[in-house]
């Protein structure tokens, strides 16, 4: 993440009890040869999660939440005792996700068999992408819903509305005259992707609202802790670390016609180097940073329209200022911008502007020629 999470950031109340009774069921599984009501918690949202079923759903064209349930019992039943007693404790000796980031283990579901493997994936695919947005469900969790938890994630005096990912964009547009219930959100992301670890589909500390580009386009099922060439790497917590006071943007060849400007780690140390890589593989980081910024020439004329050399100066100072915490909440890219001005304010520019007042030269003499031949 650019921004870690704000230390108030709410869980979401449907994801905690999903991923409590997923935990209950596979303790309950470890001792039962018999699939039955008994395997759920005894409390609404077990009764919910039983109710939800084909044979109690007209309308349901394919497996609900119990159906689902059981057929990863049934897998489960068939490849033994031992299976289900290790799927447990692995579920269970993981639910301290900022333990979990700390010393992942990777290789977490390597001794399910193929059957199991596809009826849990199936479930917790189920319980994320289904089961959340059962009104019976949400009724039983407190009436709050997705879009009501996305709200009060989104508060400028909690997260704020750009995503904490890249700082690019906003979560989702806010339209005025449109109730909250109504409101457009974001995609929440899994961390932790559902292929890869669908124990944690559901967990409340490895869904995260992001952009489209970040949650889409860049991460899709990429996985956090393993490159794709097989490397082991490491990944921020969303909830205590960011890259933000990590990086840096530098302008090299101020005097080519076209400067380059780059993103750059300021940091020496190793593991919080594996992170930052992390990150920028994950969302794309530079290289979306560097095609926003691939025209220096551009920024100037579009963020700053100097009036001349001394103006632009006095620009860039104005704008290489730090935003307040609350810009950097409710403003696309000032991040970033803020970065590369207070670079171009460090550095002498004056190649740069010398091109500059050649360019507006030329422009101004060919309007002229335009205007009076
Ligand atoms: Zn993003």
């Amino acid at each position: 993440m650019l921004f870690r999470l704000s230390p108030n950031t709410p869980r979401f109340e449907v994801f905690r009890l999903l991923n409590a009774e997923l935990l209950h069921f596979l303790e309950q599984a470890v001792n039962t040869k018999t699939f039955s009501r008994a395997l759920f918690t005894q409390g609404a949202l077990g009764q919910a999660c039983w109710d939800n079923a084909k044979e109690n759903d007209v309308r349901a064209t394919s497996d609900l939440t119990r159906d689902k349930f059981k057929k990863l019992f049934t897998a489960l039943n068939d490849a033994g005792k031992d299976t289900k007693q290790q799927l447990f404790v692995s579920m269970r000796d993981s639910q301290d996700l900022q333990l979990f980031f700390f010393n992942p283990p990777r290789n977490l579901f390597d001794f399910l068999n193929e059957t199991c493997r596809k009826a849990l994936k199936s479930l917790c695919t189920h319980l994320y992408c289904s089961t959340k947005d059962v009104p019976n469900i949400v009724r039983v969790s407190g009436g709050i819903n997705i879009t009501a938890h996305f709200n009060a994630y989104r508060e400028q005096a909690v997260n704020g509305s750009i995503c904490k990912a890249c700082g690019m964009k906003e979560l989702a547009a806010f339209r005025a005259g449109i109730p909250e219930s109504d409101q457009w959100r974001a995609d929440y992301d899994h961390q932790l992707c559902k292929s890869k670890y669908p124990i944690f589909a559901v967990h409340p500390d490895n869904l995260v609202p992001l952009c489209d580009v970040c949650n889409q386009d860049a991460k899709k099922a990429k996985d956090l802790f393993r490159h794709k060439n097989g490397t082991n790497r490491l990944a921020f917590y969303p909830y205590n670390e960011e890259a933000k006071g990590l990086i840096v943007i530098e302008i090299e060849n101020l005097r080519d016609p076209e400067p380059k400007i780059k993103v750059k780690w300021n940091t020496q140390d190793d593991a919080l180097l594996d992170k930052l890589n992390t990150w920028d593989e994950i969302y794309e980081i530079c290289s979306r940073v560097e095609g926003q910024f691939r025209s220096l020439e551009a920024i100037i004329e579009d963020e700053i329209r100097p009036k001349d050399s001394t103006h632009l100066a006095s620009r860039i100072s104005d704008e290489a200022r730090p935003n307040p915490i609350n810009t950097l909440k409710r403003k696309e890219w000032a991040f970033w911008f803020q970065k590369l001005f207070f670079t171009l304010d460090q550095v002498d520019i004056s190649p740069f502007v010398a091109k500059w007042n050649f360019v507006q030269q030329q422009a101004a003499d060919g309007g002229k020629y335009i205007l009076f031949g």
